[in-house]
């Protein structure tokens, strides 16, 4: 057997040590005599394993206890319409900060049930670098502000928090949850997919201030409805366990490496020494994202001769570097470098980067 390194944007390289415990717990597990895909939601076992999952997330983000923490499914696109739904009230207005593909889509997803206005956007610079934030016409009776702290495709990425005032701040962490600390008092809302930093795809993550959960008025049927989810405990229906299982790996394998700020550490000297490639390279591969706005967990970059791009995706494959592709959206490469990706990933795609451009120059 012979494991790659892993680039891809998500789903994404998990922690080597979680997929080893799965395999081997996969035909029995905790003592059960069966796989824990095999076993009741609503069983002793399952439900124990959902509290340790939660008791978990909630110490290794320091989430307070107004604060709900739900396993859903739906991928972030179905909550993209679910959270106006359930945040915004009929003729409502939403903010939304647009730097980039997902943030489009949330906007546009969330139309049918609010008023979108688009409060910055930075798509007249390709989405090249966030709007400046004394540029924002931010509402202060809007019923939130969304926005998309870590844009995947664009490899945009804010490095603060910002400031909204007493609005709500909703952010779709979906490529950058969990690779930094993090201060959920910050928030309303926090959602994630799994598939990039948390687990498997077909599970979402979400951290709500349990107050918001009583804005949903509008008649919907209970599956959209946050509420009866937290009242649930995530259980109205039943869950992805398989996602949520091996969520609960992650959360403890992200404690035992040191917790958020030993993934900020590790995720900074990643993204530190494939930039500092890219910018010492002539000009055979670029970057163009203004500095200040670079993404830690998506840095895509361009050869110098788009001619190259099908040859480095041969070469770069034969040597062991997987899906390196870049999204269609921006072209050229992508290198996606989420807490799973260890610096031994970076070092040996810097080490072919630079025999690659020394051997087609
Ligand atoms: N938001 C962001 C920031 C993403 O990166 C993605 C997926 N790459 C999505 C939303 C959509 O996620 P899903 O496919 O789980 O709906």
């Amino acid at each position: 057997m012979s494991r790659v390194w892993n680039f891809s944007a998500g789903p994404a390289a998990l922690p080597q040590s979680v997929l080893e415990q799965a395999q081997r717990e996969l035909l029995d597990w905790n003592g059960s005599g069966a796989s824990v895909m095999e076993l009741s939601h609503r069983g002793k076992l399952f439900m124990g394993l959902a509290a340790q999952a939660e008791a978990d997330i909630r110490e290794l983000a320091d989430i307070p206890a107004d604060y709900a923490v739900l396993f859903l499914q739906g991928g972030a696109t179905q909550h993209f319409a679910q959270i106006p739904m359930n945040l915004a009230g009929e003729g409502d207005t939403a903010d939304y900060i647009v730097t980039g593909h997902w943030g489009e889509k949330a906007a546009s997803e969330a139309a049918p049930y609010v008023k979108v206005k688009i409060a910055a956007h930075s798509r007249d610079e390709g989405y090249m670098r966030l709007p400046e934030r004394a540029s924002w016409q931010l509402d202060p009776r809007a019923a939130f502000v969304h926005y998309t702290p870590n844009e995947t495709i664009h490899g945009v990425e804010f490095h603060a928090v910002p400031e909204v005032g007493d609005v709500p701040l909703v952010a779709d962490m979906s490529s950058d949850i969990f690779s930094r600390p993090l201060d959920v008092r910050r928030f309303g809302l926090i959602y994630a997919g799994a598939q990039k930093n948390i687990g498997p795809s077909g599970l979402v993550v979400m951290i709500v201030r349990r107050d918001l959960l009583d804005r949903a008025t509008r008649p919907m049927a209970k599956i959209f409805r946050y509420a009866e989810h937290a009242a649930n405990d995530s259980m109205l229906n039943t869950p992805n366990t398989w996602g949520w299982y091996l969520a609960g790996l992650t959360f403890k394998w992200m404690k035992e490496q040191g917790g958020l700020a030993a993934m900020a550490t590790h995720n900074d000297a990643k993204a530190a020494k494939l930039y500092e490639a890219i910018d010492s390279s002539n000009g055979y591969y670029r970057n163009p994202v203004a500095l200040e706005s670079r993404s830690r967990m998506n840095v895509p970059f361009t050869l110098h001769d788009s001619k190259l791009d099908p040859l480095f995706l041969q070469e770069s494959e034969a040597a062991g570097l997987l899906a390196l592709k870049g999204h269609k959206a921006v072209g050229g490469m992508r290198a996606s470098l989420y807490n799973a990706v260890p610096l031994d990933a970076v070092k040996a795609l810097v080490a072919f980067m630079q025999d690659f451009a020394a051997r087609h120059g």
